[in-house]
């Protein structure tokens, strides 16, 4: 959690133009303004948790808090049932809740899409964290602000981006139910995926246009727990 606290205070705006992705990130940089977003297909998911370890092993986020998390649902009754998985995680959304709810101004949207919290200004006041209607924020009070804590949450790995890396949940995933990509590249499977007209979002009602699609899982009446 220190390297990425320096990591922010060091390396942030340097990541405005940060270039990738894809499975060979580097070799797929190209110049132009990216945009990140991920697609989940829940049909390939299996609730295997690979994501969730791997995200906690890279994040170290405090105890009993997720930067990702899989929703179960049973659609129908047991014995005529199914269960679907949802892995959940920030949406780094168009029109984030949390940003203007911060009296300090910490939490802010880049150019690439990713939505950051800055640890030198935020005081863990924790209005973010009321403001985002996907609960996902939360305050890890091993770094104490004014207020008490830093606010945490995904941030697509940022760290690993500007290494030219994948996130840490999308390369742990044995199902590849996680793609990750510039939402303005012309072609790549993650345009193909992004061109399907049946992709969801979670609370469209919100209208925070998040930038995390869904698949649903067609052999489920409900699809997943968006
Ligand atoms: Fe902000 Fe929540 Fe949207 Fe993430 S999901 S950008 S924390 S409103
Ligand atoms: Fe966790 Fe990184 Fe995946 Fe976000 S992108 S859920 S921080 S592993």
């Amino acid at each position: 959690m220190n390297e990425r606290r320096l990591f922010l205070k060091n390396g942030l705006l340097a990541m405005v133009g940060v270039t990738a992705l894809s499975k060979t990130p580097k070799a797929e940089a190209v110049a132009g303004i990216k945009k990140y977003g991920m697609i989940i297909d829940l049909n390939r998911c299996t609730g295997c948790q690979s994501c969730v370890v791997a995200c906690k092993a890279q994040n170290k986020t405090v105890q009993d808090k997720f930067n990702t998390k899989i929703l179960t649902l049973e659609d129908g009754n047991y014995p005529d049932s199914r269960i679907v998985f949802t892995p959940v995680l920030c949406n780094h959304c168009d029109n984030p809740a949390c940003v203007p709810a911060c009296p300090a101004e910490a939490t802010f949207k880049l150019p690439n899409g990713i939505v950051v919290t800055d640890w030198d200004k935020c005081q863990g006041i924790g209005e973010c964290v009321k403001a985002c209607p996907y609960e996902a924020r939360f305050i890890d009070q091993r770094y104490k602000g004014e207020m008490g804590g830093k606010v945490d949450k995904c941030d697509f790995c940022l760290n690993r981006l500007e290494q030219g890396l994948l996130p840490a949940c999308v390369e742990a995933c044995e199902a590849n139910a996680r793609l990750f990509g510039d939402i303005n590249a012309p072609d790549g499977e993650f345009s193909e995926y992004l061109k399907r007209t049946d992709l969801k979002v979670r609370k469209p009602e919100k209208k925070t246009n998040p930038n995390i699609r869904y698949v649903l899982n067609r052999r489920s009446r409900k699809g997943g727990s968006l």
